[in-house]
């Protein structure tokens, strides 16, 4: 099968194009034929070496991806050949033609949904699930500032806010970006790479500020997020690149909270909560996956390049 190797920790021409033997799964294992694979941006740190989980090299990035189910191991019931699935973490990475993964590593997908867009379900609707259901418990009514809204995680969030009846401000760095984050359910968007759209942002809730900040880029916005909370506003911090000074005033005065949290620490009774959420929302049209690049897996560098350069618009999708 064709895959992608990363045998040293590097830039993106790391990511080498590969074919190795077709893996067989062992009892408890799932064998997908993988034909789409979703890429993130935690892929590119980790293939710097610069993450928290460093893997045993050479390694096979990936823990999205979507396909069909060719084989099974003993044991496996709630999966058989045949099965659209989408992926939620693998035992041998979503960058290959096949993926080996466990039987709670794999999950039904939707009818309406395609492989693109099964892509793009766990880490980005995962993590936008996570956020406003349980660490941050968002509430019908409340006011939420979804800072980074044109990306994988932002559009996902955008959709399940809207949905549970929150007021849903939104943010992208560029026209498309914001007509995006629009069209997906954002009720008022603001441009982050214009100086004055913070008090844009804080005009438009008529000075009370916001109850809940998901927060895209932590180093760049946490100081200033804390001055436009709401009394008992909480941010919530899911991406960062780097260091940040707060002044802890600006939330003592508003009694308000910073949240903090990655995906690979959810636990097993949160991630089934969440696949049953997603699986809902995905099969009732609340929840649209946006594909907004395709390449071939051949085109893993270019990928990794380009997730982390401005003017994100949905998901970048690898098809095999
Ligand atoms: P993505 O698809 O690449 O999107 C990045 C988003 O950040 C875009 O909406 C982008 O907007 C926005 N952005 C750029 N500059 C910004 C600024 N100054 N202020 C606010 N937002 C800005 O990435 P993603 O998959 O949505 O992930 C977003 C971040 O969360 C990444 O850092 C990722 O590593 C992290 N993350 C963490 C977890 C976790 O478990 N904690 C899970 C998933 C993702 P424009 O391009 O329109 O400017």
């Amino acid at each position: 099968m064709k895959v992608i190797r990363v045998h040293e920790f590097g830039g993106p021409e790391v990511l080498q194009l590969e074919e190795v033997p077709t893996p067989r799964p062992a009892a408890g294992q799932v064998l997908v034929r993988v034909h789409a694979v979703g890429v993130n941006p935690y892929d590119t740190y980790m293939r710097n070496g610069a993450y928290t989980i460093k893997p045993p090299l050479p390694y096979t990035p990936g823990s999205d991806g979507a396909g069909v189910v060719e084989a099974v191991g003993e044991g496996v019931k709630t999966v058989k050949p045949g099965d659209r699935v989408y992926l939620a973490k693998t035992l041998t990475g979503a960058y290959a033609e096949y993926a080996l993964a466990l039987g709670n590593q794999v999950h039904p997908l939707p009818a309406k949904i395609t492989y693109a867009q099964g892509a793009g379900i766990w880490v980005p609707y995962g993590t936008a699930y996570h956020a406003l259901y349980q660490c941050t418990r968002a509430r019908a009514g409340e006011t939420v500032l979804i800072h980074g809204a044109s990306g994988g995680v932002g559009i996902a969030s955008v959709q399940m806010a809207r949905a549970i009846g929150l007021i849903v401000l939104g943010t992208a760095g560029t026209e498309k970006g914001l007509e995006l984050a629009k069209r997906e359910g954002a009720h008022q968007v603001f441009d982050h790479s214009k100086p004055d759209y913070r008090e844009e942002i804080l005009k438009a809730t008529a000075g009370r500020g916001i109850d809940l900040i998901l927060e895209m880029l932590a180093n760049v916005n946490l100081g200033h997020d804390l001055k436009l909370l709401a009394p008992h506003g909480r941010v919530v911090v899911i991406g960062s690149r780097g260091d940040v000074t707060i002044s802890p005033r600006d939330l003592m005065t508003r009694r308000g909270s910073i949240h903090a949290f990655t995906l690979w620490g959810v636990i097993e009774a949160e991630e089934q909560e969440i696949h049953a959420g997603l699986i809902a929302g995905l099969e009732n049209g609340t929840l649209r996956p946006m594909v907004g690049k395709e390449l071939p897996l051949a085109e893993a560098p270019r990928a990794h390049t380009e997730i982390l350069q401005p003017g994100a618009f949905g998901k970048i999708v690898l098809f095999t």
